[in-house]
């Protein structure tokens, strides 16, 4: 078991971070996470905090989602949802995904931060591409089963935050 930590551990979901602080530290994009991230699994909603959010950051930061779903008409959805480019298969962990959206950002890795709320895959996947990462927590508007919670809870704790 790799012993990552995140570069930043926000104790909050994404729109709990503040955009400022990525900026003052040379962060120029971001490559997010979909699931449970920026959007309930499946709903195809965007809520209105995420979009609030999501207003403000865009300004300072070119963006990306990254995502393991294979669905090409959801990813579809998305990329139109957030209107913002989506790559879908990436198999996070995987060091290909994250490098063709770093490529995709036309940014040096250290100036992309990648946002995700599985240590496992996103921060991992983030940290070995030579990315910041961004640990945050599910969205709160997502009513989670406890099991699931556990699991989650269980990751954070191995990689030692
Ligand atoms: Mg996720």
């Amino acid at each position: 078991m790799p012993f990552i930590k995140p570069t930043y551990n926000i104790d909050g979901d994404v729109t709990d971070i503040i955009i400022e602080t990525l900026v003052a530290d040379g962060i120029r994009g971001l490559i997010f996470d979909l699931d449970s991230t920026l959007m309930e699994s499946k709903s195809g909603r965007l809520t209105d905090e995420v979009s609030a959010w999501l207003i403000k950051a865009r300004p300072h930061f070119k963006m990306v989602i990254l995502s393991n779903n294979k669905n090409t008409a959801y990813l579809e959805k998305v990329k139109a949802l957030f209107d913002m480019p989506v790559i879908g298969y990436a198999k996070k962990p995987s060091r290909r995904g994250f490098r063709k959206a770093i490529e995709m950002l036309g940014l040096t890795p250290t100036e992309v931060a990648v946002i995700g709320d599985r240590p496992l895959t996103d921060i991992l996947g983030g940290h070995r591409s030579g990315a910041k990462t961004v640990l945050v927590k599910i969205l709160r508007t997502i009513n989670e089963p406890s099991w699931k919670t556990s699991i989650r809870n269980l990751e954070r704790r191995l990689i030692g935050r």
